[in-house]
């Protein structure tokens, strides 16, 4: 039997499911028993830490922060891979890790992790895959919850309850239609829909994205970031297809797929 006293851990991403989880679990277990765990890619935009720090005032809890110091792109370089909607070592190297060395801290100080997504009524396929990833990655395995699958709770009412009730504006990302919010909307597991949002919306991030592609490029060949076709599409060959619909000589993007998978270790 295990003697570790329980902790309940809130995988807390910046975004609104997040949020909401790590008030269920204050609510069901007292603040005393709970932490609020991010961990931080360097890439997220600011308006998300206000929005954290203000959920965290709310629920009169600190903050745990962890920063691996490498940004996704650094990741890229170094192991010589772009991430894509596939593949993100972004995600294993800054998140996963990060989260598999604070289980094993907790650990060793006699308390045992139990950890909360913010995975919706929507996405019990991922919750799954959740379930079965935490459960092979630390030393033993961690046990995972998902109080918005199991409630039922969807997205629309929280952020409802959030803005509303709480009186804490969502991060502007969401006005802004960004899907997820991590990531300052630089996400590689981003399909063509997320990348005409941010090429529309913030198109200096679109470039700057751009231009990282184009390094990884110089460095590994025809790598992208977009498959289309099963075959690398440039993000530059993406925006100057939308700069010609912008322009309003094409309609729509040909063999616009939109393969946007969020990222696997933090969620809406
Ligand atoms: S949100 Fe996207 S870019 Fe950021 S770490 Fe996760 S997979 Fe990588």
């Amino acid at each position: 039997m295990n003697a570790r006293k329980p902790v309940h851990v809130a995988m807390f991403s910046g975004g609104a499911a997040s949020a909401y989880v790590a008030y269920l679990m204050v609510q069901t277990h007292g603040k005393d028993n709970c932490m609020l765990f991010f961990t931080n890619t360097l890439w997220e935009d600011n308006d998300n830490y206000r929005f954290m720090y203000e959920i965290a005032d709310y629920l009169g809890l600190e903050i745990t922060e962890r920063i691996d110091g490498r940004t996704p792109e650094e990741v890229f370089l170094e192991t010589r891979f772009l991430g894509n909607s596939r593949l993100a070592k972004c995600s294993s190297e800054l998140k996963v890790r990060q989260t598999v060395i604070f289980i094993e801290e907790l650990r060793d100080q006699g308390l045992e992790p139990i950890l909360y997504f913010g995975i919706g009524p929507h996405e019990r396929h991922r919750a799954d895959n959740l379930k079965d990833f935490y459960g092979h990655q630390a030393l033993e395995p961690v046990e995972a919850r998902f109080p918005l699958l199991d409630g039922n709770i969807k997205d629309v009412n929280l952020k409802e309850v959030i803005e509303n009730e709480w009186g804490i504006k969502l991060p502007r990302m969401y006005d802004l239609g960004f899907s997820h919010a991590n990531c300052g909307g630089r996400c590689v597991r981003g399909g063509f829909n997320h990348y005409r949002q941010l090429h529309q919306i913030w198109p200096d991030i679109y470039k700057a994205q751009e231009d990282m592609e184009q390094r990884l490029r110089d460095l590994l060949g025809n790598v992208s970031i977009l498959k289309r076709d099963g075959k690398p599409f440039t993000l530059e060959e993406y925006r100057q297809e939308l700069e010609l619909i912008e322009q309003g000589y094409q309609e729509i993007a040909i063999g616009l797929e939109d393969d946007t998978v969020p990222c696997v270790c933090v969620f809406t």
